[in-house]
């Protein structure tokens, strides 16, 4: 696993997990600029998040330069910045949690249990 160095994704409630796979993804680098994470100022990439929705609308790891950039509502989009601002992280994370989702409703894992005399199914983690 790599590291994270602060695990700053905790605020973002995204798990370590998440964090490599993106990683692995952009291979370590500025998804906008493509800087490697260790030339950046502080050796690290800045989860991205879309303020104006909260916390779980995160689009991406930057370096600092493009993640301020990105803040700066008055610049105009580069051709990079509107191509990463148009497939952000939630999607895919949506798309695999789904994914999942899909998985697990399709193995048999309920059973009936009895709560407070009513029958319930109950749902069990794989
Ligand atoms: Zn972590
Ligand atoms: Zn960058």
């Amino acid at each position: 696993m790599t590291e994270h160095r602060t695990c700053q994704h905790v605020a973002y409630r995204l798990t370590c997990e998440d964090v490599d796979l993106r990683l692995e993804q952009n291979g370590g680098r500025c998804e906008i600029c493509g800087v490697p994470s260790e030339s950046t100022y502080k050796g690290m990439l800045y989860i991205d998040h879309d303020y104006k929705y909260g916390y779980y609308a995160v689009r991406g790891l930057l370096c600092n330069a493009c993640n301020l950039r990105l803040d700066d509502d008055t610049l105009e989009r580069t051709e990079k910045e509107v191509r990463y601002l148009s497939d952000p992280w939630w999607l895919d994370l949506l798309k695999r949690r789904h994914a999942e989702n899909v998985a697990a409703a399709r193995r048999p894992q309920r059973r009936f249990v009895h709560v407070l005399g009513v029958e319930r199914a109950a749902h069990l983690q794989a």
